[in-house]
């Protein structure tokens, strides 16, 4: 067993929620830099020690109704091309992700479709799964459920209520007092304007209307039973269900360990969600909760950001069934910055499709050590500047250019075994 609420925790916790399969990462001489990345709550450069030996991940995952559509991927293919480059650099890392497998949007889901919520959550968990082995993602070393993490969010809530950080409305719902006093305060993670802030929060699922509330920034961490809707024994907090920072700020916790060096997601979850999280957490620990906040930029299809809601999915899975290679997706995908909002077209895939081939193309012929060698040392250049893939992909296609008569296999294999290990991409 893992120590409960330890602020370092251990790899002993698999938890209940399988993950996937890891894709075989070759070695490759020599040893990569460290990624100087760019943090939301810095405005700029994180200040990540540059003798950094080891990391704690933690990126949010997914609430199981609408996987594995390409904003999706775009994060955790960023993720792990994170977390390829520490280990490039010999940085031990620990990661950990979350599954919302319980929260409004899948329950409404659920029922839009008349399908048993658990049932759907399963299915779109098993999809995922698959989407992910095909895009080579690594998977975390704890994939943990937020129905899993309900003893441990009692615990928080109600120690949060002790603590004077949270509160009870007559309806038996319990919210988290925004004016609880921490460091870094709340609001240092996103650095909004209290009327942005009023803004995204009734956008992304907050509830400012609620009557009753201290502030109408405050968020749910218990949500007390309703008809029709399932719930879990909360000690004293009553039956009910877990709002959705307070899970995330758990988890994090027991199976990455605080602080976490670097808390992802997508551009989206800044605000509310990251601040939250961290606000939740630092008010139970006093620990700063994350020394970083990662965002990947939203990928758009049809002037829209793609999403359920707005019926403009585009799902791995759907392209792969069409015939797609799952690595053209993915080159697609590196070929944008991760922090770069972008729309996809059709146009854009067939370009990275003819990409993928020309490098294959280079990696049935021979190239030069030294070019080998200098192709290496520019991949490990540009991925610790923030993690440049779009510079990467360039240099590949020069790769691909320059191939000529003098080269050797050898030299061909350490620039394959590079792209395999650092971008995901086996040209095999
Ligand atoms: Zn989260």
């Amino acid at each position: 067993m893992c120590a409960k609420f330890a602020l370092h925790a251990t790899k002993c916790d698999a938890g209940r929620v399988k993950s996937w399969s890891s894709p075989e990462i070759p070695s490759v001489s020599g040893r990569g830099k460290r990624p100087t990345v760019f943090c939301t709550s810095h405005r700029g450069p994180a200040d990540t020690p540059r003798k950094l030996k080891e990391a704690r991940l933690y990126v949010c995952g997914i609430t199981p109704y609408d996987a594995t559509h390409l904003g999706h991927a775009a994060t955790y293919v960023a993720f792990d091309v994170l977390f390829r480059t520490w280990k490039d650099a010999g940085v031990d890392v620990t990661y950990a992700q979350n599954i919302t497998d319980v929260d409004d949007p899948l329950l409404e889901r659920a029922d839009a479709i008349g399908m048993d919520w658990r049932e759907l959550a399963e299915s779109q968990i098993d999809l995922f799964r698959s989407d992910m082995e095909l895009l080579r993602v690594i998977p975390p070393d704890a994939y943990i459920g937020a129905v899993e993490s309900i003893d441990r969010v009692v615990d928080a809530v109600t120690r949060l209520l002790d603590k004077g950080a949270a509160y009870t409305l007559d309806s038996g719902d319990v919210y988290y007092r925004v004016g609880t006093r921490i460091e870094p305060p709340f609001g240092s993670t996103s650095h909004l304007e209290r009327h942005e802030m009023l803004e995204l929060f009734a956008e992304r699922g907050g509830d400012p209307e609620t009557a009753g509330k201290a502030d109408p920034l405050d968020p749910l961490l218990w949500r007390a039973e309703r008809a029709g809707e399932p719930a879990w024994d909360g000690g004293r907090l009553g039956a009910g269900r877990p709002g959705w920072h307070i899970e995330c700020a758990v988890i994090a916790q027991d199976h990455a360990g605080l602080p976490l060096t670097v808390q992802g997601g997508g551009s989206d979850l800044a605000f509310p969600h990251h601040e939250m999280c961290a606000a939740h957490a630092t008010a139970l620990t006093g620990v700063n909760f994350a020394k970083a906040y990662m965002h990947v930029g939203m990928v758009g299809y049809e002037g829209e950001k793609i999403s359920k809601s707005k019926g403009n999915l585009v799902l791995v899975s759907k392209l792969v069934e069409q015939g797609e290679d799952p690595m053209a997706i993915r080159a697609l995908l590196l070929a944008h910055h991760y922090r770069s909002d972008w729309m996809y077209t059709d146009p854009l895939l067939a370009e990275s499709r003819e990409r993928l081939a020309a490098w294959r193309a280079a990696a049935r012929s021979g190239t030069t050590m030294d070019a080998a060698e200098e192709i290496l040392e520019d991949m490990r250049q540009n991925l610790g500047d923030d993690l440049d893939t779009p510079a990467v992909l360039d240099t590949l296609d020069e790769w691909a250019d320059s191939v000529g008569d003098d080269g050797t296999a050898e030299g061909t294999a350490l620039v394959v075994d590079a792209v395999d290990a650092l971008l995901g991409i086996t040209l095999r």
